[in-house]
């Protein structure tokens, strides 16, 4: 490889050193001091979020020109055609500064951008890959339908052909921040006389087009970061096309395969702050001698724990070049079961507070995180799908019966679909 890992490091070094501060040095937590934000979604005012969208992207921009923002593309779409090597090098490099947060790039950069380089036509990846990758867009999932989460091969969001353009038209639900996303990758129904997971076909479309109407939804957390979407004769040039006609349902399983691998990686297990946070609630309320306290936080400890080497399983299997399997699904479930015994054991601590702001420190502030756990349980394959997916995979069981692959989609009786 033509650049070497120790001058990239350097390099990466001095860009960050000229460009972000450096975190201190960690403080030895302090029960009072500092903030008490544990929520699970970034639930901000539209003004608060637009700042840090504007200052999300300026970091990514510079990142991008610097030739750090997308080490292992390839140099024909904007990459800089290195190996993942560098790529981790720069990631533990970068783990030092302050870097403005960058989860608006977690569903465009982690799941459509990998689908769009797997399966898009060249003058989409020459349109949209850089563009993506140094942040000049943002990149939304258009998937779940009012009728079509669990079941997503249920959805009936049309594509028509009409010459070089497709027409789309339908709804779509559910969809994180479609309200600051420029594109989306969107899966139409294209042959209803096909079986279900046959008339499918995927498309990019813009968020802006004609024809788009984006709604907020208000989440019991205060927040809005998802949307429905309305698409009324929303025209797409056939080349924003991703993958063959009606081989939509590939396509959509690449995006999912990545968006379990992004979901496992970024919240299993590895919660050292939460842990030194309610060790130091505990002895705060003078409760490490409370048997039954004592007993729940230990069990918290183990089952982070077990969560954390489980991951690591699975993000070595991908280090290694495999696709990551039902060890995600693993993941995703030990990650909400977790939650659970958080809830219960913050219920348990804090009582009345959790519920009613009292305006003291740090109790309140974890009410979001509590009401943001049932998201995580649907977000990503819900409990049951994924306990399916272990079942059939990992277990042997026999497949779940309630599919029907063979039948052509239009003689189903799905939701709320018209003859
Ligand atoms: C935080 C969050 C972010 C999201 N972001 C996006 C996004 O950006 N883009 C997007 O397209 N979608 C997004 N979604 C939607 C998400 O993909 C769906 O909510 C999810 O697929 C579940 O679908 P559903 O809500 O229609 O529930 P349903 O599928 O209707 O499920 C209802 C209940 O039935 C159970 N169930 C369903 N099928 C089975 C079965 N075969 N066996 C046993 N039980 C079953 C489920 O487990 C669940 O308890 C998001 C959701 C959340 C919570």
């Amino acid at each position: 490889m033509g650049v070497q890992l120790d001058d990239f490091t350097s390099r990466a070094t001095a860009f960050l050193d000229a460009n972000l501060p450096r975190k201190e040095a960690a403080k030895k937590f302090v029960w009072g001091e500092g903030s008490d934000n544990m929520s699970m979604f970034e639930e901000k005012s539209r003004e608060a979020e637009q700042q840090m969208v504007d200052e999300a992207k300026a970091w990514r921009t510079k990142k991008f020109d610097a030739g750090f923002g997308w080490i292992t593309g390839p140099t024909e779409y904007g990459g800089a055609g290195l190996t993942a090597a560098h790529e981790r090098a720069y990631a533990a490099v970068e783990a030092n500064y302050k870097v403005p947060s960058q989860s608006i790039f977690t569903i465009g950069l982690g799941m459509v951008a990998p689908t769009m380089l797997a399966h898009g036509s060249p003058q989409a990846k020459e349109k949209f890959l850089r563009a993506m990758w140094r942040a000049d867009i943002v990149g939304c999932q258009l998937f779940s339908e009012p009728g079509a989460g669990s079941d997503l091969a249920s959805l009936q969001t049309k594509a028509e052909r009409d010459g070089d353009e497709w027409v789309i038209t339908g709804q779509k639900v559910w969809t994180s921040g479609a309200h600051y996303s420029d594109i989306g990758e969107i899966i139409c129904r294209t042959d209803p006389s096909q079986p279900k997971h046959k008339g499918l076909t995927a498309f990019l479309v813009d968020m802006k087009a004609p024809g788009v109407e984006i709604r907020p939804l208000r989440q019991m957390t205060g927040g809005a970061s998802f949307n429905e979407v309305f698409f009324t004769e929303v025209r797409v040039p056939d080349w924003y096309r991703l993958g063959d006609e009606n081989a939509g349902w590939g396509v959509a399983l690449t995006t999912l395969m990545n968006e379990r691998a992004a979901i496992g990686a970024g919240m299993g297990g590895g919660e050292v702050s939460m842990m030194t946070r309610i060790t130091a609630m505990v002895h705060h309320y003078g409760l490490q001698n409370d048997a039954l306290v004592r007993d729940m936080l230990a069990n918290l400890y183990i089952n982070y724990r077990v969560a954390n080497f489980n991951n690591k399983r699975a993000m070595d299997k991908m280090k290694a070049g495999q696709t990551p399997g039902p060890e995600m699904s693993i993941s995703k479930m030990a990650l909400v079961n977790n939650q659970k015994l958080l809830n219960d054991f913050l219920a348990h601590v804090l009582g009345a507070k959790l519920q009613a702001d009292t305006g003291e420190w740090g109790t309140y502030a974890w009410n979001q995180l509590v009401l943001g756990a049932p998201g995580m349980r649907i977000a990503g394959g819900s409990d049951e799908v994924m306990r399916n997916i272990v079942g059939e995979r990992v277990l042997g069981l026999p497949k779940d019966v309630g599919i029907d692959s063979k039948s052509p989609f239009r003689d189903l009786k799905v939701g709320t679909q018209k003859d």
